[in-house]
């Protein structure tokens, strides 16, 4: 039987009258922009995140971008982040005129490792932007003492994290702004593209309201200059009605991955993804590092399973990041982190026959090799 990579036609049919409803209703009031629902939304994911304001945009990106704005980050500045994540990362930093200066990742975790972050803090860094890579939160606690000590300000990349906890706090709740994706195959995803920046600084919010709106707080009045990205109702309706899902949804994620963690667990050229003391994992992703990784996926795809490379070169290898002068060899967890990766299906739905079925798959790879 196949198995697909990514399904979320089960999860909507399962939900498919409440959708339905939220939809219908949203058409009927004649209000798309700004109305009530992504005000609810806001507070909804604020309350979901442990957070004071939550402020609905167009996208991630857009999200990570203003608030980086938000943040104070201007032209020239400097911004630490890792270069093994998706490119939007680092696009946001660059849309400002500012330059990402990169730290490796930990073997283990994926995430920012920020025993090497100190060496890069220099005159001009002004904010560490971390990511919460594959649904884990990257390690807070240093980030922020490091941040603390020499006055940066913290933003963190949870698109693929809504919900992680790091010590009894969740993904977007520890740095000066935490940004969320609601693109379609993340663990919160609408029918298009969408975006969330929750921060508990009141200046942040007000800034990044300000900002999504054509940079004005008064109708036809301007305070800065501003953007048009805004979360429409449509989608706030319908993340609505997913979002009081989210949990059982995550619940399966987490079930499935233990199901994988124990099938996969005898064979000895595959690592399974590492929880961190103290986290939770909410498996956007489930990530194995493997040996003969592009056997491996060739093999599963002959078997009708989908797998994904998450990321296959990591950012400071790309043509359109010469600029930023790095090299091959620069970043050897990253760099050893693309040859291995492989991300299984791991979506809500998935049946446990079929977990056993890409489990086999990957076993009878390992013993014919
Ligand atoms: C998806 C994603 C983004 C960007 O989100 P969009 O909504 O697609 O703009 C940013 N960072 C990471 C790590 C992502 O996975």
């Amino acid at each position: 039987m196949p198995v697909a990579f990514f399904d979320n036609k089960q999860q909507h049919s399962s939900i498919r009258k409440e959708l339905d409803e939220a939809v219908s209703a949203v058409a009927d009031s004649g209000r798309f922009i700004l109305g009530d629902n992504v005000k609810a939304l806001e507070a909804e994911v604020a309350e979901y995140c442990g957070v004071k304001h939550g402020i609905g945009v167009a996208s991630g990106t857009d999200a990570i971008h203003l608030a980086l704005i938000a943040c104070g980050i201007r032209p020239g500045d400097e911004v630490i982040t890792p270069p093994f994540t998706f490119v939007a990362t680092i696009e946001a930093i660059c849309y400002i005129g500012a330059k990402p200066v990169f730290v490796d990742i930990d073997h283990k975790t994926f995430n920012l490792d920020v025993k090497k972050a100190q060496k890069k803090v220099g005159r001009k860094t002004k904010a560490i932007l971390p990511v919460h890579l594959y649904g884990q939160t990257a390690d807070m606690e240093p980030i922020i003492e490091l941040a603390q000590k020499h006055g940066l300000k913290v933003v963190e990349d949870a698109a693929q994290s809504i919900g992680a906890e790091y010590r009894g706090r969740r993904a977007c709740s520890m740095g000066d702004a935490g940004c969320l994706s609601f693109f379609p195959t993340k663990n919160l995803g609408c029918f298009g593209d969408g975006g969330m920046i929750l921060t508990n600084d009141d200046e942040v919010a007000e800034t990044s309201r300000v900002l999504r709106g054509h940079g004005s707080k008064t109708t036809y009045h301007y305070d800065m200059i501003g953007y048009n990205s805004r979360l429409d109702e449509l989608q706030a309706a319908i993340l609505r009605v997913k979002l009081r899902h989210l949990d059982g949804w995550t619940k399966a994620r987490q079930r499935n991955a233990a199901a994988y963690d124990k099938a996969l667990s005898q064979i000895m050229e595959v690592h399974r993804p590492f929880v961190e003391d103290g986290c939770t994992h909410v498996y956007n992703q489930y990530t194995i590092r493997a040996k003969n990784r592009n056997l491996l996926k060739d093999h599963l795809k002959e078997k009708g399973i989908g797998a994904m490379v998450y990321y296959p070169l990591s950012l400071h290898l790309h043509k359109a990041y010469q600029g930023l002068k790095y090299k091959f060899g620069d970043f050897p967890e990253a760099e050893s982190a693309q040859e291995e990766v492989l991300s299984l299906p791991i979506f809500p739905e998935l049946k446990p026959e079929q977990i056993a079925e890409v489990s086999q798959a990957i076993n009878d790879f390992y013993l014919n090799i």
